[in-house]
């Protein structure tokens, strides 16, 4: 089945989100095969949605110190490797594959914008204001205005182990943040405020499973949940219990961290 731009437009709009702007994490694989490759998607997100904003992280951009704060999830000195293969970070550099095909190719739509946190970087059409908000130390800030906006997370053939916005949320419900460090042109660059692992995020679904409007396009499940919402119910789930929406791996540094505090 060849999924064609005709489809997309027809399929994001039938999730009825008017002019609320959204955050979307995507696989373009998870369509099947799309007529004109990732450039169709991005066009029919930039015509369907008032503002979209997608993540560029570059993890290829951070560095393991020999030293630092304790409690930070984190082998000092471990990186030797691939701190030999860190690259500096500028605004033009590519997005982390992890983030699939659809990120790197609306970086570099026309009137795409893109913010410059060294690591986790958004980028977004008509979303000046949430890029904008965005500084070194509050790099998530964009998904708090998102939510402040209405906003939605629109996750097309992904899961919640990629849906940013529950970091956000975990960190308003007190949970502990990392520091990480990125390697710029103007030298080494600490990161406070990172967030921890997101592999046991499928465990907030049934919570917003009522929430959530779903459409089928192609072969791909795409679903939208209203920030809002979102926020609600991580907030609550950690509330109840310090130890919610932590992985299951047993050597997870950063899971391991939060279950010991
Ligand atoms: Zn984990």
């Amino acid at each position: 089945m060849t999924v064609r731009l005709r489809d997309l437009l027809l399929g994001f709009r039938d999730l009825r989100l008017g002019k609320a702007p959204v955050i979307v994490h995507s696989s373009l694989k998870s369509f099947g095969q799309v007529e004109g490759g990732p450039e169709t998607a991005v066009n029919a997100l930039g015509s369907i949605f008032a503002s979209v904003m997608v993540p560029t992280f570059t993890y290829k951009a951070m560095i393991t110190p020999l030293a630092g704060p304790a409690e930070n999830a984190i082998t000092y000195g471990s990186g030797a490797d691939l701190n030999r293969m860190a690259e500096f970070f500028t605004p033009k550099m590519p997005a982390d594959p992890l983030m699939g095909i659809i990120p790197e190719t609306l970086r570099k739509y026309p009137h795409a914008k893109r913010s410059s946190h060294p690591i986790q970087s958004f980028a977004g059409i008509n979303t000046d204001k949430f890029l904008e908000s965005q500084t070194l130390t509050a790099h998530l800030a964009p998904l708090g205005l998102l939510e402040q906006s209405d906003g939605w997370v629109v996750l097309i053939g992904v899961d919640h182990t990629v849906n940013t916005s529950i970091h956000y949320a975990e960190k308003l419900a007190g949970r502990k943040q990392f520091v990480r460090w990125a390697l710029t042109p103007k030298g080494v660059v600490e990161c406070p405020g990172f967030p921890g692992c997101s592999a046991g995020f499928n465990a907030i679904a049934p919570d917003i499973d009522k929430f959530a409007r779903k459409v089928q396009i192609g072969d791909s499940t795409v679903q939208a949940i209203p920030l809002k919402m979102l926020f609600k119910a991580v907030i609550t789930r950690i509330n109840k219990d310090p130890l919610a929406l932590l992985c299951q791996q047993e050597d997870c540094e950063r899971c391991n961290q939060i279950r010991k505090l």
